[in-house]
């Protein structure tokens, strides 16, 4: 039942994009609010309001460089986009590769952004973002108490 659970959990979370053909950015552009000291480019938004994004960011590396450790393959952070409740649907956060970019919900942010960053990560490191979930890795690296 757990299992079944977990599994559910990962589909509704995330999954991984496609390789941009629009050459902007899967069609988000470049620009970013706030750059943090890993170099995590963050763009929050109309999402969060302005006043928030600095715990989102120390959170956001924090659990970046936890989940880079887990996965056990390192990688200069992606841009990461937060967008409204709704906008992913029927997702909580997706991965594009080529060029990087986790686009993650407003509600579903911590726990998709460490769902999306272990196909980043795998998608660095092998060349494989692991479309179908394959790996381990998903639910080891991605939720504090599997
Ligand atoms: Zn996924």
């Amino acid at each position: 039942m757990r299992t079944i659970a977990l599994l559910t959990i990962l589909l509704l979370v995330g999954c991984g994009g496609s390789v941009d053909e629009s050459d902007n950015n899967h069609g988000y552009g470049y620009s970013y609010d706030f750059r943090g000291d890993s170099g995590l480019a963050l763009r929050y938004s109309p999402s969060l309001l302005a006043e928030k994004p600095f715990p989102w960011m120390t959170l956001l590396e924090k659990e970046y460089l936890n989940v880079q450790e887990c996965v056990g393959i390192s990688a200069p952070p992606p841009m990461v986009i937060v967008v409204n409740d709704g906008d992913l649907k029927p997702y909580g956060g997706l991965y594009y590769p080529d060029p990087d970019l986790i686009v993650v919900e407003h509600s579903s942010l911590q726990l998709a952004f460490k769902h999306e960053v272990v196909h980043y990560l795998l998608h660095y490191g092998t060349g494989n973002l692991d479309p179908a979930h394959n790996s381990e890795l998903f639910v080891r690296c991605s939720f504090a108490h599997p």
